[in-house]
């Protein structure tokens, strides 16, 4: 199963107490203070690992607890460290705050890591506390308590190209032609429940395409299956706007075109300004609007690239155009809004 957000709540150790000890050894009348110093608790540290694909994990585990730090011994012996908890999630994972839902970190490489609670500080033991004034130090410091909170775990996958485009255009076909992805293929709108994606090689190096379900009008409203799949296409760097040249479920192409790019507007801004290679499919079935669709789409300033997905026709040069893209094209990162939350105690 596929899964792309979860919740979780993550705690952090408490510090271990400072220690109330004097020196008694033979021979030495009152000695002073040795108390140590209690030791850190455990941090709850997420870390993007490579080995992951998807939080399915976090389903079954919501809870994860580091370690508290040990207290402070006398002979100024300090408390152990607490050990630190380290959850690896997938590159790609961005981390919010369940609170106010703000990004806290964007886990886009291999080891990218961030501290979700520290540990609490260790107690300072009453060796710390003997000044010329006070020679008996009785006291020292309690260890600061660990914090705790939810956070909501989010995958963006990292994929280079999303397909998009209407139901049926035949975005699940190209893909499974390009790519060593088997997606289901059929007859019938929304055959993709979650993004298949694919790995495109060609000639040293390689591409992943992520499969989007079909964009409707309304999907960013949540009509249909809207909000949630949109989402997986944020982090690539180029578009392949299919659409079905051929006209074969009857609609005109053209508008096809215009109204995924509105769907794509009224979701992000960000979205809609990527690149897109328009993929004119279905050639195979009909050509007779291809010239008049490629004349207002270049006009548009868009490169129409003609192909038939079926029967394998124009591929590599739509594929040969996009690594050439890629080339130059940046990997979008996420803006870390800043952390507001007064972490609970
Ligand atoms: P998606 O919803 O955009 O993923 O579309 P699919 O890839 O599932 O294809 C929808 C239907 O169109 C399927 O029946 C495909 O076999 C068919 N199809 C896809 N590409 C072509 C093509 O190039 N030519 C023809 N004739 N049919 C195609
Ligand atoms: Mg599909």
């Amino acid at each position: 199963m596929f899964v792309d957000v979860v919740n979780i709540i993550v705690r952090s150790g408490n510090g271990g107490n400072g220690c109330v000890s004097f020196r008694r050894e033979k021979y030495i009348a009152a000695g002073g203070p040795d108390g140590g110093d209690g030791g850190r608790g455990g941090s709850v540290i997420i870390v993007a690992d490579e080995n992951k694909t998807t939080l399915m994990d976090f389903r079954y585990k919501k809870k994860y607890i580091a370690q508290k730090g040990e207290d402070g011994m006398g002979t100024k012996k300090s408390g152990k460290y607490g050990e630190d908890l380290i959850i690896h999630v997938p590159i790609g994972t961005i981390v919010r705050d369940s609170e106010n839902n703000r990004i806290l970190a964007d886990l886009s490489e291999h080891d990218s890591s961030f501290i979700a609670v520290p540990g609490g500080r260790g107690g300072w033991g009453n060796m710390h506390f003997a000044t010329s004034t006070r020679q008996v130090p009785n006291f020292a410091k309690a260890g600061q308590l660990g914090s705790e909170r939810e956070l909501v775990l989010e995958l963006k996958l990292i994929a280079d190209v999303g397909l998009i485009g209407f139901p049926n255009v035949g975005k699940s076909t190209l893909l499974s032609v390009i790519s060593d992805a088997k997606p289901k293929i059929a007859n019938y709108h929304f055959t993709t429940i979650v993004p298949n994606l694919g790995m495109v090689k060609f000639d040293d190096s390689a591409m992943v395409v992520a499969d989007i379900p079909g964009i409707i009008e309304g999907a960013h409203t949540g009509t249909g299956l809207g909000i949630d799949f949109l989402r997986h296409i944020e982090r690539t760097r180029l578009l392949f706007h299919v659409v079905d040249v051929a006209g074969t479920e009857g609609r005109d192409p053209i508008q096809d075109f215009e109204k995924t790019n509105a769907e794509l507007k009224a979701f992000s801004a960000a979205l809609a300004a990527k690149p897109q290679l328009v993929v004119a499919n279905k050639i195979d079935v009909s050509d007779a609007l291809l010239d008049e669709f490629t004349a207002e789409i270049t006009k548009r300033g868009f490169e129409v690239f003609p192909i038939s997905a079926a029967a394998n026709k124009g591929i590599s040069r739509l594929v040969g155009r996009a690594f050439e893209m890629l080339k130059t094209l940046p990997i979008p990162k996420f803006e870390i809004e800043e952390d507001i939350t007064s972490i609970s105690k």
